[in-house]
This record gives C-alpha cells, structure tokens and sequence, in this order.
C-alpha cells in the first residue's frame, strides 16, 4: 500500500493573505509596465514620425526643376557633400538608370563604412529612380521599392528598416511635386538608435524598480494583515481561556464598529447563552435532586421506625399504603424528569392525527368529575365548539388533565372550575378557569420554568414536582400553539391553550371522537 504523503500544515490566513495581495500587486505592476512601455514607445515612435515628416517638408521645399533638371538647394543646412560650386547647388542627373533597391553598396566613395547615426539620411531620386542626391549615411541603408514607387503615385511611404550594420531608420518617402505632377522622391531618414537606448533604459529601470516595490508592498501588506487580525487573536485568546466554570467572563468588545466588534459581540450572545443553559442544567439536576431525595427520605424515615418495634399487622399495612404513596410519587416524578430530558434532546416524537379539542375536553372533564366531586368543586364544561386540531392525542390529553388537575388543586372546597372550547379565526382556544387561590404577579413569568412552585409549602402537600406546566409549555409548543395565563390573587385563574386548527378539514362526526377518546381520557394518568 502507498503511504499518504504527510499533509503540509496550511499557512496562517496573514500569510495567506500576504500572498494573495502580492500575487495581486505582482500582476497591478505587470499591467502598469507594459502599459508604460507601450505606451512610451507609440510616443516616442510618434515623436520621430513627425520630426521626419517636418524635416521632409523642410527639404522638399528647397527641391525644384529648372530645364528638365532636378535642383537642390539646401535651405536646412541637413544636405552634406552637396555640390555648392553649381548654380542654386544644381545636381546634375544621374542616367544610370539604377533602380534604389538594386543598389547595395554601403560604403562611400572613399570606402569608409557608412554608419547610419552620423550626419543626415537623405536621398532625391528622380522619377526614372536615378540618384539625384544622397547623403553619406543614406548609403547604409537598402528600402524597399515601394519606397520608391509608392511615392510615384503620389502617396507618402513610410516604414522601420534595418541598415546594414543591424541598427533599425526610420524612413519616410514623398513625393517631390511641382504643379501637381511628381518629378522626383525624396526619401528622408532618422536612426532609432536614441529611441531603442530610451526604451533599454526604461526597460532597466523598471526591472529595478518592480522587485523592490514589489517587496515593500508583501513586507506592507504582512503588516496590515497582523494589524488587522491583532484583536481576532486577542479575541481568540479570551475565548481559549474561558472554561465551563466561568461563563461568566466577556470578550473584549472593540469600539471600532467593524466585523471584529460583531464577532465579539457574537461570541458574548454564544457565551451568555451557554451561561444560561448551564446554570439552567446545573438548578435543574439540584431541584431533580432535591425532589428525588425527598420520597426517599420519607420512605427511610417510615421504614425505620418499623424496623425498631414490632408493630401490629394493621400498622404494617398502614406503612406499606405509606411507603407505596412515595413510591408513585417518586415513579411520577422520574417519568416526568424522563419526558423533559427527551423533549431537551428532541428525542421525543410527537403523533399527527386529526384531534376533535371539544371531545377531549369533554372527555377529560368526565374523567376528572369524581375528583372534583370529592374535593367539593364544581366541575361544569360551558362552551364546546367543534375544534379539528393536529396532534397527539395522548400528550394533550396529559395537559388538559394536568391544567383541570392544578385547577382542582388550587381552589378550595365550594369553588368551581369551568371549561371553554372556542374557535378564534384559525385558532382553537381552551380555557380552564377556576375561582382558586390564584397566583400573584411576580410568580406568573416563572410558572412555566421547571420545579417552580409559587407557594412550595402548600404546592409540595397538595400540588406535584411543579414539572406539570413546563410538560404543558413544552407539548403546546411542540403543537406550534401557546399557553399563558390570567390571575387574581383569590380571584382565580385563567390558563389559555391556543392551537392551530387543521387545515379546511371537513369537521368529523362527533360521536366517532367521544368513543374514541372517552376510554383513553380515563385510562391516562397524569404523567
Ligand atoms: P405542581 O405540580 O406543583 O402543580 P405545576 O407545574 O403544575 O406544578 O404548577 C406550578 C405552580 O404553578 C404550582 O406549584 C402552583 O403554585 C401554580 N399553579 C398552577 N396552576 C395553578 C392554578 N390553577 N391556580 C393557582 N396556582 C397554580
């Protein structure tokens, strides 16, 4: 088998960063010196263009005939070796007929190497192509023949050739005119020496200055980058330092409104957020605690005192009834502790079916009717309009029985508790009021939290754990409805169940619900 090639470790993101803006400011500085070179160089070409343009203007201007005759006379003073001695510096013509292109010598007269850089390129040749006039330098230097007879038609000819010692002219070609008809070309010349010495120069300099700024801009933008992230480190510091046991503690929140002050701030939300599950756990595991112990200890308290006497048979009994109370208290309270632990862990799996509301509460209220009966309370259904709901039967089940349970609980002997199920536009609405002890103000907002009990001396005689309204929240919830609550102290309570009902379903047969969930009402307790 291949052994896997160790991965190398990635470079921190400034490095990162780094790399990409210089690779970033390699290819900018790339684009700004071929652009400048080009550009120089169409500018300098241009430069040339002209001047020869202006000098051919110049020269041609002091071009004439006179008999037949092409007469030079040198108004720039650009024409060397021309014969000065003949009348208006008067050439004669040349009849050999040569054609310039055939023309290959690049020597002077006296057999000295004509060099292109040294004095004027000029050359004036007559229409047949004999050779007027040329200078020393011209020689050098072979054009094409469009050179020639692209100026015979009346067109300027202008190009880049190479001389014979290598070295690149620039050539322009007119025509020489005298009342409109071409008696001549005059062909003027200039060495790009100076301008390929121009373009070398630039061409240096840039490749001097492109590493050196491209290093400068790596060592700045390493620097900006450590800057930029300096508080993400110190961020990522308090962050490494905070434990479980002090979620308490903050990051730093920079004043700068920037990503760095919204990832602090992010980061403080996440910490209080698991401060609060945390200290939400550890009160839940010491109030389950707490209330596991307490049936235990009765159950040892009671068993104690048998174990020391012998005691007679129907005390014996009395205990076990004792002990057998705790014991479903205690079985109670595991299964509730149970049903919240898998509702933390959306363990818990809810039924989708079509409930009737009405029939439930019905149902439940008829299941409950002994209960009240014995504890003196009038029990009495009020209002019962036909409500489909979606959901499961056996969970809300445990939360009507548990609202008419705590209804039963909270109010005394001669009081009442009265039911409701309405429809409100998409929404089935249960009320469960009574006219009990009611619960003050400031207990209101913590009757849903788990173990509260407003009055816990009254609540852990009479009442359960205090886990029956959080089950309720958390199964109402679950149903995408909500719960709350009106009350008066002494006045009573209204809780209000509101559910969502299912969706244009055409209302089912009464009769069908009553039988279904009459039986089921009964047989459920309340966990
Ligand atoms: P418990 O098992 O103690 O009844 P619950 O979660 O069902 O726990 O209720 C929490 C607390 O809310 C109770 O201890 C009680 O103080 C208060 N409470 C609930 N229902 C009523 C009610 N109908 N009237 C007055 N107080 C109530």
């Amino acid at each position: 088998m291949r052994k896997k090639a160790p991965r190398l470790p990635s470079p921190g993101i400034r490095v990162q960063l780094t790399l990409w803006y210089t690779a970033i400011f390699a290819l900018l500085i790339l684009i700004f010196c071929g652009v400048f070179y080009t550009t120089l160089q169409a500018f300098l070409a241009a430069g040339v263009d002209s001047t020869l343009q202006l000098r051919a203007q110049q020269i041609a201007d002091g071009i004439s005939t006179s008999g037949g005759k092409i007469v030079i006379q040198d108004i720039t003073g650009d024409l060397p070796g021309l014969d000065t001695t003949s009348p208006l510096g008067q050439q004669s013509t040349r009849q050999n007929g040569n054609n310039q292109t055939n023309d290959t010598k690049n020597t002077t007269q006296s057999g000295v190497q004509s060099d292109v850089n040294i004095g004027a390129l000029v050359c004036v040749l007559g229409v047949q192509g004999q050779k007027v006039y040329i200078s020393p330098a011209f020689r050098a230097l072979t054009l094409p023949t469009a050179g020639f007879t692209q100026p015979l038609h009346n067109l300027s000819w202008q190009a880049t050739v190479t001389a014979y010692s290598g070295q690149e002219v620039r050539v322009i070609s007119v025509p020489l005119l005298e009342n409109g008809k071409v008696f001549g070309v005059l062909q003027v010349g200039e060495s790009l020496a100076q301008l390929t010495h121009t373009l070398q120069s630039t061409t240096i300099a840039l490749l001097t200055i492109a590493p050196i700024v491209l290093l400068l801009g790596a060592i700045g933008s390493y620097w900006l980058a450590k800057r930029a992230f300096r508080p993400i480190l110190h961020l990522t510091r308090t962050a490494r330092e905070i434990k479980a046991g002090d979620l308490h503690r903050r990051v730093h929140v920079p004043r700068s409104r920037d990503e760095v002050r919204d990832l602090a701030l992010t980061l403080n939300e996440m910490i209080g957020r698991l401060d609060q599950a945390f200290t939400q756990q550890r009160r839940f595991v010491a109030d389950a605690s707490h209330e596991l112990r307490t049936p235990v200890t009765v159950i040892r308290s009671i068993t104690d005192v048998a174990l020391e006497d012998i005691l007679r048979p129907a005390e014996y009994v009395e205990i076990l009834r004792d002990i057998n109370t705790e014991a479903e208290r205690l079985g109670l309270l595991i299964s509730d502790l149970l049903v919240l632990a898998r509702a933390d862990e959306e363990q818990v799996s809810l039924d989708s079916e079509q409930v009737r509301l009405d029939l439930l509460a019905f149902d439940v209220a008829a299941s409950m009717e002994p209960l009240a009966v014995g504890r003196g309370i009038e029990l009495a259904v009020r209002m019962l309009e036909p409500a489909t709901i979606i959901g499961d039967t056996a969970r809300l089940i445990q939360v009507l029985m548990g609202l008419v349970e705590n209804a039963l609980t909270y109010t005394n002997a001669g009081g009442s508790v009265a039911l409701d199920v309405k429809v409100q536009d998409t929404m089935a609405c249960l009320m469960v009021q009574d006219t009990g002890i009611g619960i003050a103000s400031k207990d209101i907002p913590f009757i849903f939290d788990r173990f509260y009990r407003a009055d816990p001396a009254r609540s852990r005689v009479v009442g359960g754990s205090g886990l029956g309204l959080s089950i309720a929240h958390w199964v109402i919830q679950a149903h995408q409805g909500s719960i709350v609550v009106e009350s008066q102290v002494g006045q009573g309570s209204t809780f209000t169940v509101m559910l969502p009902l299912a969706p244009s379903l055409p209302q089912m047969d009464a009769n069908t619900f009553k039988n279904t969930h009459l039986t089921t009402a009964k047989a459920q307790p309340r966990h």
